[in-house]
């Protein structure tokens, strides 16, 4: 039926592009935007473009930032910048951050190195890493997804700053292994930060 109906076909084939939209979805979404009204649609296609063109990375820590203000960590004085705690993207950032148990700053790499799925070391802020962390950090705290390739892009790292005079840590084992830290409880995360051990 959708075969004799190209124009919807032409936009499922669009939402299906979107990561974490499930399958099953497609059609309610899909209905979704057909019932949305001329008005609703263009605000919901402005306010993405707008997203688009006025958030970038910060260039020091690769969190979100809007282009015409300050990074919300990079220029908080109030943080602690002798912590760096090393994430995998953003929602891991933001389970962090709920937990109001962490106040240093973070480092998002932008995934972790990943050979099957064709992700290098060099496609990850890693030196970008190491050369803030040799500007005099005490302490950096590997807040990986624990999956092996979260274990092995932590070691990876840690290789590279081990000629540095700091302490290198991670969570400690109360997160469950192989688990998404999105998924897990806010005081699970709290707690696993307090006790994290030495890597
Ligand atoms: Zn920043």
């Amino acid at each position: 039926m959708i075969d004799k109906l190209p124009t919807v076909k032409k936009l499922m084939r669009h939402l299906h592009q979107v990561p974490f939209l499930a399958t099953k979805n497609l059609y309610r979404v899909t209905s979704y935007f057909l019932q949305l009204d001329q008005e609703r649609l263009q605000q919901f296609c402005a306010a993405l473009q707008e997203a688009k063109s006025k958030i970038i990375l910060c260039n020091v820590c690769f969190v979100w930032q809007e282009k015409d203000t300050d990074c919300v960590f990079c220029a908080d004085s109030s943080r602690d910048d002798s912590v760096i705690c090393v994430v995998e993207s953003w929602h891991e950032l933001l389970v962090i951050e709920r937990t109001q148990a962490y106040r240093g700053m973070y480092h998002v790499l932008g995934g972790v190195i990943s050979p099957l799925d064709g992700i290098s070391a060099s496609d990850l802020k890693i030196d970008e890493l190491v050369t803030r962390a040799a500007l005099g950090v005490n302490e950096i705290i590997f807040a990986l997804n624990q999956t092996p390739e979260g274990e092995a892009t932590s070691a990876f790292i840690a290789r590279k700053l081990q000629q540095l005079p700091l302490k290198i840590t991670c969570l400690a084992k109360g997160v469950p292994i192989g688990s998404n830290l999105e998924f897990v409880d806010r005081l699970t995360v709290s707690k696993a930060l307090t006790d994290r051990r030495s890597f």
